[in-house]
């Protein structure tokens, strides 16, 4: 079948599974069901998280590989099945209904029901809004240095975060530069976190940042409210992760609070990416209790399309 194409438009049948989202986890996850022959619909609104870098960073067999060829790649495997069919819309709501099964509606009206679903939806990305940010955003400016860290070692770089979670990322950031600088953007550490930066030879500034500044994408400076400079060419920034609409909240999923080292308001699963809910599970960012990477997303979409199938099988 095509992309694109629900056979037989609204309402043609109950599916074996439908997946919201085809990043990293919902199109692994779609291919392990698809290879147990599972009827699946892959629904997908295309805007993954890392499509703003220019390489993904740190995914075995796929390293430095632009984002959107990784997922052009990925459909086109899944489209050598089947019993696949991949939708570009979004998913506006979602019904977990009485006999167990889950109905999604689109934008249009459309909806479609299935007997079960994994969420694979991805998250959104929060930091803190300074102007010269978005445009350096997955480039010189990143939330993951095992990511993005390599691209820039050796460059002055500061860290955008305050306490407790400043001081971890800006120690862990000397792996990739002798240079770094912790900044607080106007929040003050305590006396004991003033010690272990100078132990990690790790500088600190906590003045307000106007902005940052730089030609094009690269970065060459913070810029600060009394209008002083730090000369950096990288920038760590403290992110939160936000689910990206009440969709798992609508099927009965429920969500953890996000604490402050991962930051990550994520839906709760147990190690097989089942959400408590029959039928229903959740992987990738969306579900991730663990720093977010594609390969945790690839690594949980397998388990959650194993788990739905098993789940399947049981019912069938
Ligand atoms: C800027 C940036 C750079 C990154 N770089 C790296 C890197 O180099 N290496 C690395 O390992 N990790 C990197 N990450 C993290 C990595 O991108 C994520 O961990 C990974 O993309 C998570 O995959 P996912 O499938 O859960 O979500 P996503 O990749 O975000 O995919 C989710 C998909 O679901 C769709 N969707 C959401 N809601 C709906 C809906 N209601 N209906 C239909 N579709 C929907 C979205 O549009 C999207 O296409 C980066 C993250 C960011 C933000």
């Amino acid at each position: 079948m095509n992309e694109n194409d629900i056979g037989g438009g609204s309402g043609s049948g109950m599916r074996d599974c439908v997946v919201v989202g085809a990043g990293a986890a919902g199109l692994s996850a779609a291919l392990t069901l698809v290879r147990a022959r599972r009827s699946t619909l892959v629904v997908d609104a295309g805007r993954q998280s890392n499509l703003a870098a220019a390489g993904i960073g740190g995914l075995l067999g796929h390293d430095r590989r632009p984002p959107a060829q990784f997922y052009a790649a990925g459909r086109t495997e899944l489209m050598a099945y089947p019993s696949v069919e991949l939708y570009t819309g979004e998913v506006t709501h979602g019904v977990h209904e009485d006999d167990g099964s889950f109905t999604v509606a689109f934008g249009d009206g459309r909806r479609e029901r299935a007997r079960s679903m994994v969420l694979a939806p991805g998250m959104d990305y929060r930091y803190p809004r300074l102007p010269g940010m978005d445009e350096r955003w997955g480039g010189s400016v990143f939330h993951c240095p095992f990511c993005h860290g390599w691209e820039v070692t050796g460059r002055p770089m500061g860290v955008l975060a305050s306490g407790a979670v400043g001081v971890h990322g800006a120690l862990n950031l000397r792996a990739w530069s002798d240079r770094v600088t912790l900044l607080t953007n106007g929040s003050e550490l305590t006396d004991q976190q003033r010690e272990q930066l100078a132990v990690g030879r790790v500088g600190l500034d906590e003045r307000p940042i106007s902005r940052l500044d730089g030609p094009g994408a690269e970065l060459r400076a913070a810029v600060f409210a009394d209008g002083g400079e730090l000369p950096i060419g990288a920038l760590l920034v403290k992110t939160t992760l936000y689910q990206r609409s009440s969709l798992a909240r609508d099927v009965g999923a429920g969500l953890t609070e996000p604490d402050e080292m991962l930051s990550v308001e994520a839906i709760k699963v147990d190690a097989m990416c089942r959400t408590g809910v029959p039928g229903l599970y959740a992987a990738g960012d969306a579900a991730t209790s663990v720093p977010p990477s594609m390969a945790s997303a690839v690594a949980s979409g397998h388990l959650a399309g194993a788990a739905a199938t098993v789940h399947l099988a049981a019912g069938s």
